[in-house]
């Protein structure tokens, strides 16, 4: 009988995050697999974002009472830097994605944005200061266009042009049969992965928010693909504050910091060159994808 539920709980869900005015469906779908409910004090402020630093502060977190994911993760990241949190697949780096756009709540500790502890202020207000670029973005079976100016409410053709252009989408869109209002989606242009990604890049652009979350594809793209999106990855992640959650070492050398999940806890942190030097998993790690991305090289 549960399983008969599951969907109606799902859709409850839906619906009061739409009502609270989420409309980060990308996160929605990517992030959530099914969250309890968390509700807004009635008297909670809106977040007073004022550079979007952000600090997570002894969290420990499972999903369930048996198991937990995070356990004591501290980790602060300056406003307008970038932190890359790498880790075996099942560490955890999702789940810091997650808590911080309060789809749970912590079981210890405590996440603040500039200060403010998240759990303290409207959910709504938290959503609009985060901006996702998920692994995989969800179309709209509607216009490339209307694709793009859902990252913002009421943005103008100008602005959506101006945000294609910022995701290197516009040349694209230029060439279409109908351009901006070519229908995509189920019904209509498939796009590739690295376009679909481009779409979730304008509008981000549109949405222009303090923080984002950058949550790289596991398939890799093709390299010259691949050097494309990174290069617009980095005009997103200019003067906001990222967290950049990376499965290929490669894409994040330059990062400001890198931690190291196993298992839920911070085993290493430090730049790309600290933490060769530190000869430890990083480096276990990077030497074993160097091997990869040569091998993939023979091959081809
Ligand atoms: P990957 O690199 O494979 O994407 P990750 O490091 O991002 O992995 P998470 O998605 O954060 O890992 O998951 C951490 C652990 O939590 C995994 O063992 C996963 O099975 C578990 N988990 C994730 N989501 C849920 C959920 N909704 N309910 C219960 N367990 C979950």
């Amino acid at each position: 009988l549960a399983q008969l539920f599951r969907p109606l709980d799902l859709l409850g869900m839906v619906y009061r995050m739409i009502r609270q005015g989420i409309i980060d469906m990308d996160a929605m779908f990517s992030l959530v697999d099914r969250a309890p409910e968390i509700v807004d004090a009635p008297d909670a402020p809106p977040l007073a974002v004022d550079h979007g630093a952000i600090a997570f502060e002894g969290v420990t977190f499972g999903y369930d009472d048996d198991r937990t994911i995070l356990d004591d993760v501290s980790f602060s990241v300056p406003a307008g830097s970038t932190l890359a949190i790498v880790g075996p697949s099942g560490s955890g780096k999702s789940t810091i994605a997650r808590l911080l756009f309060r789809f749970y709540d912590p079981q210890a500790g405590r996440i603040a944005i500039d200060g403010q502890d998240i759990a303290g202020v409207r959910q709504a207000s938290l959503r609009a200061a985060i901006g996702i670029v998920p692994q995989d973005t969800v179309l709209f079976n509607d216009t490339i266009g209307y694709n793009i100016a859902y990252g913002r409410e009421g943005a103008g053709q100008d602005e959506v042009v101006a945000a294609a252009e910022g995701a290197s989408i516009a040349d694209f869109i230029a060439l279409l049969p109908d351009g901006y209002d070519t229908q995509v989606g189920e019904r209509g242009l498939k796009l590739s992965g690295g376009e679909k990604q481009r779409v979730a890049i304008a509008r981000t652009l549109l949405k222009d928010p303090p923080i984002v979350v950058l949550d790289e594809a596991t398939s890799a793209l093709d390299s010259r693909t691949e050097a494309g999106i990174l290069d617009t990855l980095d005009r997103v992640a200019r003067r906001r504050t990222t967290i950049t959650i990376a499965h290929r070492l490669s894409t994040i050398v330059d990062a400001d910091a890198i931690l190291v999940l196993d298992a839920g806890r911070i085993v290493e942190r430090g730049s790309h060159r600290e933490l060769l030097t530190a000869n430890g998993l990083y480096a276990e790690m990077w030497q074993r994808q160097a091997q990869e991305r040569e091998k993939g090289e023979l091959v081809a």
